[in-house]
């Protein structure tokens, strides 16, 4: 025990001969992790990166960006991932905010990066894990003395997605992430013998946090793939037991002739989060592969806040119950009151898992946070009678229309029903009756028959007048981001003069 508290727990269960991840090319056995981390974490000291300091990484998936996560929380630095899809101006902002002292990118990116990094260095990672960072690493030293970290240093700064407005990068300490993957170890049953399809992306959460630690804490192996695909999905489950996933992998899996019980007969656990997952889709899978999928909720500055059961029923369209550590209450969106089950409000939690507030931004930490500690996630909740939640939509999603309050999730769960659609999104666009218009744009298969006449014709004997749509539009596909959460922003932009 070195005295990091987050590094020594991912790594005290895994098994000097066992494999902790491999990619096509190689394996790295958990014997290798304590060599190849000494090895980068000498280069950052070398580089002058001191505990504290952000080391901001921008690069493709690969096994070296993995040990690099793990060696920067070994040298006491603060791991800070970025989405490969920001562009230079996007970056210019992370490194003003973060201040790194060290910026890892991809070769490519290089000569536009460079000039963007102040002080800081700047190390190149490519996809297949070469570049001068490996370099250096290679000549470097397999030994290192872990800096002690405490439970309250911080580990990471994640910045939000963003899909409205600046990012703010979210304080992550080694409690938070060592509590929350120590939840999920027990909660979701992962032992040693586990071994997950690792094809989400390495700078989200989801990947790096709920995938890569609770794998490692539990002593299993993880088979990384670069990207999602199905066909390469499929092909491993024959040496693994779980599958951790958006949505879409899901939709896409099902699309896909391959999925079959025979398929899926090794694995144990499907679980999906990121976005909401379709009752339909939930539904679907259970019926293909005899495997319900576990749908859980969280969020880059809590980490995971709720899980349908392992044991129990899982209820599609619902996310479960609040993890064992995790407080969670449902309050009126104006006064805070805690609301009775079966009302919509915010959901706030409270626990280990949340973040220590916005990186430099006292306002909006303390916008973030009420006075006993509960963080307001912003999300819409209800909980049911026997307590599992359901997410009904961001708060800024809730549309007003001539002063009452239109869920989008209740119209488009009615939309999503008639035969021929895919999914729908409803969003409120300015109009200069109604401050805004409850719209419908709606994803259809190929021969779908419908028209926008059809659609309201069969929603008005189900929806109350204000919340039927006053225009629905027709589109092959929704607009997404890397983790598969529908962009309404983008959406309401695009057509935001269709009643001007
Ligand atoms: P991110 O910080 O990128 O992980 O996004 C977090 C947001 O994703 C949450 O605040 C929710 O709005 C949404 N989210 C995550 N998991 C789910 C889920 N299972 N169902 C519905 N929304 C989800």
């Amino acid at each position: 025990m070195s005295g990091n508290h987050l590094f020594d727990r991912l790594l005290a269960k895994g098994a000097p001969g066992a494999i902790a991840f491999e990619t096509p090319t190689r394996r790295y056995g958990y014997s290798d992790l304590g060599p190849e981390t000494a090895r980068l974490a000498n280069v950052l000291v070398d580089l002058g990166v001191k505990p504290g300091d952000r080391v901001a990484v921008q690069v493709e998936k690969s096994a070296v960006n993995l040990l690099l996560y793990l060696a920067t929380v070994r040298a006491g630095a603060i791991y800070l991932p970025l989405n490969t899809a920001y562009t230079l101006a996007e970056l210019a902002y992370f490194i003003g905010d973060a201040e790194p002292s060290l910026i890892v990118c991809d070769p490519a990116a290089l000569a536009g990066v460079a000039p963007l990094a102040g002080a800081a260095s700047v190390e190149t990672l490519d996809a297949n894990g070469q570049g001068t960072l490996s370099d250096k690493a290679a000549a470097a030293s397999d030994r290192f003395d872990t800096v002690p970290r405490g439970a309250a240093d911080l580990a990471a700064i994640c910045y939000t997605s963003g899909t409205t407005g600046r990012s703010k990068g979210a304080m992550l300490t080694h409690l938070a992430l060592a509590s929350n993957a120590e939840t999920l170890v027990n909660l979701w049953k992962f032992t040693k013998d586990d071994v997950l399809i690792h094809s989400l992306p390495i700078y989200h959460v989801h990947g790096l946090f709920v995938a890569t630690n609770v794998l490692l804490m539990a002593g299993g192996g993880m088979i990384l793939q670069q990207k999602f695909d199905p066909a390469t999905v499929l092909a491993a489950m024959p040496r693994a037991t779980c599958l951790m996933g958006i949505p879409t992998f899901y939709t896409r899996l099902l699309a896909h002739p391959g999925l079959t019980p025979e398929a899926v007969a090794p694995m144990r656990l499907f679980i999906s989060g990121s976005a909401p997952l379709l009752a339909q889709t939930h539904i679907d899978w259970t019926a293909r592969t005899g495997k319900p999928i576990l749908e859980r909720y969280g969020m880059t500055e809590t980490g995971m806040n709720t899980s349908n059961p392992h044991d129990g029923e899982r209820v599609a369209g619902t996310v479960g119950f609040p993890l064992p550590d995790v407080a969670l209450r449902i309050v009126d969106e104006q006064t805070g009151a805690e609301i009775p089950d079966g009302e919509i409000g915010v959901i706030e939690v409270k626990g280990p898992n949340v973040c220590a507030g916005y990186w430099r931004n006292a306002e909006k930490t303390t916008e973030a946070f009420r006075d006993d500690g509960f963080f307001i996630t912003g999300d819409l909740g209800v909980r049911d009678a026997r307590g599992y939640v359901s997410i009904v939509g961001r708060g800024k999603d809730l549309i007003i229309t001539g002063g009452l309050n239109v869920y989008p999730k209740e119209v488009e769960t009615e939309i999503d029903a008639l035969p021929g659609v895919v999914e729908s999104a409803v969003i409120g666009l300015p109009h200069a009756d109604f401050g805004e218009a409850v719209t419908a744009v709606v994803a259809v298969g190929a021969g779908h028959g419908l028209t926008e006449a059809t659609v309201l014709e069969a929603l008005a004997p189900r929806l109350a007048r204000f919340k039927q749509p006053k225009r629905v539009l027709f589109v092959a596909d929704l607009p997404r981001n890397a983790m598969g959460k529908v962009q309404k922003a983008r959406l309401r932009e695009e057509h935001r003069d269709l009643y001007a």
